[in-house]
């Protein structure tokens, strides 16, 4: 599956594309920059042949353009549901909006599930629950590609997502580091800085051995 990489400016997430045909946008920065991370997915598809926006979590870096992308494009917007419920019923305190100085209005929604697949083209991209840098992080796994979007949860060079945020978890996050390393990628994609493409593995080790690191 394709893949377009908008990198994150200042403090906004990087927002992919994936696909052609039946895109979806994953996640959407901060709103500061929306207009030209739009222009730029334009220069790929039409912007009206966007459906779905997918968020990998709903903190503000990744969700405060969402408003916007969605009156560019008519998508939906979705998140796992641990995250979703709570924006439901108008409880944004794991959106962080606070601590940017932000108010999100208020968003619609639809929630996904762990084990949930997206078609996209003829790819299938599957949703994965990866808590720990927050309650309902997660990632989007294109199994036949060995690539995932994987939100703040690893990124390269040995990072990992903070844990200490409202709703985060130490344990979690190195459960969920486990899993996205059992998948056998070859591709990530993080939610900040640069992205990886076959050498998957070698950040991934990276990013454990500093997580046993703060164990200790
Ligand atoms: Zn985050």
């Amino acid at each position: 599956m394709k893949v377009k990489y908008i990198p994150g400016v200042g403090y906004d997430s990087n927002v992919y594309l994936l696909g052609e045909e039946d895109p979806i946008v994953v996640d959407t920065g901060t709103g500061a920059y929306a207009d030209t991370v739009l222009e730029e997915i334009s220069k790929v598809v039409p912007l009206k042949r966007i459906g779905r926006i997918v968020l990998t979590h709903s903190h503000y870096d990744h969700m405060g353009g969402a408003a916007q992308f969605q009156k560019a494009t008519g998508s939906r917007i979705y998140l796992h549901e641990e995250e979703a419920r709570p924006i439901l019923s108008g409880d944004y305190s794991f959106t962080l909006s606070g601590m940017f100085g932000a108010d999100l209005g208020k968003l619609d929604v639809e929630s996904l599930k762990s084990g949930q697949r997206l078609k996209s083209g003829s790819s299938l991209i599957e949703v994965l629950h990866t808590p720990g840098h927050s309650p309902g992080s997660i990632v989007l796994l294109d199994r036949e590609g060995a690539s995932a979007a994987v939100g703040d949860t690893v990124f390269c060079d040995g990072g990992v997502g903070r844990w200490d945020l409202p709703g985060g978890d130490l344990k979690k996050l190195q459960s969920s580091l486990a899993i996205i390393r059992s998948l056998g990628l070859k591709n990530m994609y993080p939610g900040h800085g640069s992205y990886a493409e076959g050498d998957a593995p070698e950040h991934l080790k990276l990013a454990t051995g500093y997580l046993e690191g703060v164990y200790r």
